[in-house]
């Protein structure tokens, strides 16, 4: 099949903002790939971006300054003049695009660009490596510009850089398969969303609903070493509102398993850790480690395996925990900050240092597999049963809350040693803590020792509820402090790098003093799109009053709503305070900067802050 052919359906699907045309346009496509090749799974693949499955954890790989080099070297064309295009157009497919209409330089021989050509180079793109690697993938993408029309040019450049930019998500590929290939019923899409949720390949699940029809889909079950989706949960406005929405889905769905650890109506609320999400799959020796995107990362918590291994008492089984890191010099501080525990993830060398200095706790929440037998359908409750019944170390269960203030420190926490390099670990593997709770009282009891003990919050969840990959469906809630937003206004910006080096950004935040005047309290970094940018440069540019080397000084006008973590006090700005993380949740058109927030509001929310922590 010629890759033409899919960036004409491409073309069709992109020009439509319906639905249900895009539909009807792909699940014609898929059916004609089906009946005339056996291209099927690559094109399913490629319509959504990708030349991987989700689990493979592997990307292209090629950045977007490599794409343009590549377009330059297969067309000739200058890099400036492929700037301009990208810049004008905020997309690099279409400055490809124009590129290749505008080409200075022509091959005199083409090789036929077929689908699979495309999928099998980009591919190969990603598996180079070391020296010399990037400018080979810098060839190998030209080669297929060299080869190919404005269209193909466009689309082979958004696949690259994952921006295919057809409105296309999971959910019009799910339909679009079971309209082709079962009906429009939304059994029959129910049925393939299972089996993407279970096999995370939707290539696998196009070739198996298409040769197999519905049993070939029903067949589908999780496997070991093949990681699914995590299940998400919903952020809840309030402890209190998250035991209630619970208790009332728990009655809703008509709790018969009423059992003696978990009294009718009881909830489960367990510890919110803040730390890097695993699964960890077993089948016999082999222990793998996996994030919540899936990445294998076994090779760089090998002291996780050995928890595991010494720690749960089953030979095959998916657990899922939260991994958190602790500093062994002060073991009661709490947990460590996510970016001090990122380093154990980053590190490929020194790994058994890094694990000694940053060892980890695997906090384990669910068991989705065990001994053969798949889990998800089973109720909560019942999965933390056989979980609790595979773990070895003491228990932390509660049915009546009793705060133990030694969880955390190194006496309660048992060593193990590693099995690569025979050094004792102290890293080590507990069920997370949990209690059931009915009243509010008992909730809230949970969540503060949660807090006090350094972690993030607590989730509640429905302990009659099966698990559901991926979703964000309403069985559990995420309860953790959350700041009310600021309006700030902007004193200064600074212009950006790179392409997008004509926009002012990163803005510098300032609140309200009592005379009218403004103190700044922080700068945010992060948080805008291309379109707030462009928005956001063109307010403040008429406001500059002066330049100095790329910030410009702006007449306080501006006022942005500013969501943050917390708020510390700082000698960096003149407020005496600093947001952390600010983030921007929408510029305010409609507020004049009289209307911003107030400093003795940043300080009242920072005092509230300081005696919610204490
Ligand atoms: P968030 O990342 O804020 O959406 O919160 C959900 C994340 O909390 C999950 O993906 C887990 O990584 C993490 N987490 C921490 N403790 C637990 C727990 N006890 N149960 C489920 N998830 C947890």
């Amino acid at each position: 099949m010629q890759y033409r052919e899919l960036t004409e359906v491409y073309t069709d699907v992109a020009a439509t903002s319906a639905t249900t045309e895009k539909e009807i346009l792909l699940a014609d496509c898929f059916s004609r790939v089906h009946d005339e090749t056996s291209l099927l799974p690559t094109v399913v693949r490629l319509v959504r971006g990708r030349v991987f499955a989700r689990w493979e954890a592997a990307e292209i790989g090629v950045s977007t300054a490599g794409a343009a080099s590549a377009i330059n070297k297969a067309t000739g064309v200058d890099s400036e003049q492929i700037e301009t295009w990208w810049r004008e157009e905020g997309d690099l497919g279409d400055a490809a695009a124009y590129a290749v209409d505008d080409r200075v330089q022509r091959t005199l021989t083409t090789t036929p660009l077929t689908v699979t050509r495309v999928y099998e180079t980009l591919r190969e793109v990603a598996s180079y490596e070391g020296s010399g690697s990037q400018q080979k993938q810098i060839d190998e993408i030209a080669g297929l510009i060299s080869d190919a029309s404005p269209l193909t040019a466009r689309y082979i450049v958004r696949t690259i850089t994952g921006a295919m930019r057809l409105g296309v998500g999971e959910g019009i590929v799910r339909n679009s398969l079971a309209r082709a290939f079962l009906d429009m019923s939304d059994d029959a899409a129910d049925a393939v969303q299972r089996a993407i949720d279970l096999t995370n390949d939707v290539a696998v699940v196009a070739q198996r609903v298409a040769e197999q029809g519905r049993p070939g889909l029903d067949d589908v079950d999780l496997e070991l070493f093949r990681p699914i989706k995590p299940m998400l949960a919903k952020q809840a406005e309030s402890i209190q509102t998250a035991v209630d929405e619970l208790a009332a889905d728990l009655e809703a769905i008509g709790d018969t398993n009423n059992t003696e650890s978990s009294p009718r109506k009881a909830v489960l609320v367990e510890f919110k850790y803040d730390g890097i999400r695993a699964k960890i799959h077993r089948n016999g020796d082999d222990i793998r480690v996996y994030t919540r995107r899936l990445s294998d990362v076994t090779t760089q918590f090998p002291d996780v395996v050995s928890a595991a291994r010494e720690h749960i008492d089953a030979e095959q089984y998916i657990i899922e925990a939260e991994l958190v890191g602790y500093d062994p010099q002060h073991d009661n501080d709490g947990p460590v900050t996510f970016q001090t525990l990122a380093q154990r993830i980053q590190r490929t060398e020194d790994i058994a240092a890094t694990a000694e200095s940053i060892p980890v706790t695997a906090h384990v929440f669910d068991l989705l597999a065990l001994d053969g037998e798949s889990l998800l359908e089973d109720e909560l409750e019942m999965r933390l049963r056989r979980l609790n019944s595979i773990i070895t170390t003491e228990s932390v269960s509660q049915t009546e809350l009793e705060p133990d203030p030694t969880i955390e420190s190194t006496s309660s926490r048992s060593t193990l040693m590693t099995g690569t390099n025979n050094t004792e670990s102290l890293s080590s593997l507990r069920r997370a803590q949990y209690n059931w709770v009915t009243t509010h009282t008992a909730a809230t009891e949970f969540y503060d020792t949660a807090l006090a003990a350094g972690h993030e919050g607590v989730m509640v969840k429905n302990p009659a509820r099966p698990y559901q990959p991926g979703s964000r469906v309403g069985y559990q809630r995420k309860v953790k402090p959350m700041m009310e937003p600021l309006d700030l206004v902007v004193t200064r910006a600074k212009w950006s790098e790179g392409r997008k080096s004509d926009f002012l950004g990163r803005p510098y935040l300032a609140c309200r003093t009592a005379d009218d005047d403004f103190v700044e309290v922080g700068r945010m970094h992060t948080g805008f799109s291309d379109e707030q940018l462009a928005t956001f440069t063109e307010r403040v540019e008429p406001l500059i009053e002066r330049v100095d080397g790329r910030e410009a000084i702006l007449t306080p006008t501006v006022v942005l709503e500013v969501e943050y973590e917390e708020i510390q006090t700082s000698s960096t700005y003149d407020s005496g305070y600093a947001l952390r993380f600010p983030r921007l949740k929408q510029i305010r058109h409609d507020c004049d900067p009289s209307q911003a927030d107030s400093l003795e509001r940043v300080e009242r929310l920072y005092e509230q802050q300081s005696v919610d922590e204490s």
